[in-house]
């Protein structure tokens, strides 16, 4: 049956705002409403979100950059946060997931959400696990249910989408911790989901009540985005039996919630060499079945922390060529510490100009029209037209800030090569 059919705050959200998605993605009705319908695109925009800007992530639509901020328990200003969701906001950034940690999260996340219209994305885990972790309990004893009610507690509250590791089997947790990767499980929830299996000797609750969480996320139009509790920390362990196992189940259950009406995203890789990115992400979309693909880089170097975020748009720019639609952004902090606020917009820019040059390369019409705009800018020395068009205008500002009485730029100075020939008269016919 129809994903519009069955879901009736998605085709809400569908029918309210299907104009401007049009206008502002350049692309047809129906091609919109044909890949909400294949599960190639979804649709972003939980109704109880107050104001939410519906977003589309799925290409042909536009490559889509997020920012991951939140407190953890070592660093736990919520103020900050706050100021860190701004500047996500002001860099670009499209979505925002809150990753925290630390303090009352229930506060921060409804905070966050009477914050801003982006659309907003949790890990419900972090939430359960706090309790266990703050009161020195060990989350092994996590019990099923209070996973359940936290996804449906947060859904009630307006979250948009849901890290949910329902694809960690325990065939996959035994893959990544049998000593044959370098790093074994690098992800939050994927080790506390890997820890309950292997304590508890039963498989994992995000995956035997899957239909439970789908009717939470068909409710409420609450995207699932199926996480990657395996995806490889180490170029070495891509690309192994641990991380494919995942991406196979996390195929069959994104294939499960179209079916009921829920739209899923994939949650992709993690640290892959430069050699790989191209083959995994072809090989990721096959089979899922071509859902929306949201990677975390792809880092294509371990040995880079201070510059992750160079390494991430490395692998970004060429996974959203090979059909990438949603790029997670890096910081400098990554492997480090908790993002400050200029890690957050180094972050998002290194991710937007990724997803620029992808699309620029593939002809997408927006981004090819700013590449040329900008340069026709720069050869007028046209400052003004080339902060408009410059993914961070207020970079152009404060470098040119010093010089902004001359025409040229400190470069070159008297030697501007295009002041040179411009002022040639024999150039300026
Ligand atoms: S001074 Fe040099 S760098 Fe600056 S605008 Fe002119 S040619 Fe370009």
């Amino acid at each position: 049956m129809s994903i519009l059919t069955q879901n009736a705050a998605l085709a809400g959200l569908y029918e309210a705002h299907i104009d401007e998605l049009v206008k502002k993605e350049r692309l047809e009705a129906d091609v919109i409403k044909q890949a909400l319908e294949n599960g190639t695109m979804v649709l972003l925009g939980n109704p109880e979100h107050p104001d939410v800007i519906p977003t589309l992530v799925g290409q042909p639509a536009s490559v889509k950059v997020n920012a991951n901020i939140g407190t953890s328990p070592l660093k736990n200003d919520f103020q900050c946060e706050m100021v860190k969701l701004q500047t996500a906001i002001n860099a670009g950034a499209d979505t925002v997931m809150d990753l925290s940690i630390g303090g009352d999260l229930d506060e921060i996340r409804q905070k966050m959400l009477s914050s801003t219209r982006l659309p907003l994305g949790t890990v419900p885990m972090y939430a359960v696990a706090q309790k266990y972790l703050d009161s020195d309990r060990d989350p092994a004893d996590i019990q099923p249910d209070e996973l359940f009610e936290e996804i449906e507690k947060q859904a009630k509250q307006g979250v948009d989408y849901m890290t949910v590791h329902c694809g960690l089997t325990m065939r996959g947790a035994e893959f990544a911790t049998d000593g044959s990767r370098t790093m074994g499980i690098v992800s939050r929830g994927g080790s506390i989901l890997a820890r309950w299996m292997l304590k508890n000797g039963k498989e994992n609750p995000l995956l035997t009540g899957y239909d439970r969480i789908l009717e939470i996320a068909r409710k409420y139009n609450v995207t699932l985005s199926l996480g990657d509790g395996l995806r490889p920390g180490a170029g070495t362990d891509a690309g192994d039996a641990a991380q494919w196992e995942e991406v196979m189940v996390l195929g069959q259950l994104a294939k499960r919630g179209l079916e009921a009406g829920v739209q899923c995203m994939i949650e992709g890789p993690g640290h892959v060499p430069l050699s790989e990115v191209e083959a995994q992400i072809i090989s990721i979309k096959k089979l899922t079945h071509g859902a929306p693909l949201y990677v975390l880089g792809p880092l294509v170097i371990d040995s880079s922390p201070g510059y992750d975020h160079i390494a991430g748009a490395i692998g970004g720019a060429i996974a959203v060529k090979a059909g990438v639609d949603f790029l997670c952004y890096l910081t400098p902090a990554e492997h480090l510490t908790l993002p400050s606020v200029e890690d957050v917009h180094a972050g998002v820019m290194a991710s937007r100009i990724a997803a620029q040059a992808a699309e620029a390369c593939m002809g997408r019409p927006a981004a090819v029209e700013r590449e040329l705009g900008i340069s026709r800018a720069r050869k007028a020395l046209d400052w003004e037209g080339m902060k408009t068009l410059a993914l961070d205008p207020d970079m152009v500002e404060k470098r040119r800030e010093e010089h902004k009485d001359k025409r040229e730029c400190a470069m070159c100075g008297k030697f501007c090569a295009y002041k040179m020939i411009e002022e040639d008269p024999q150039c300026s016919n």
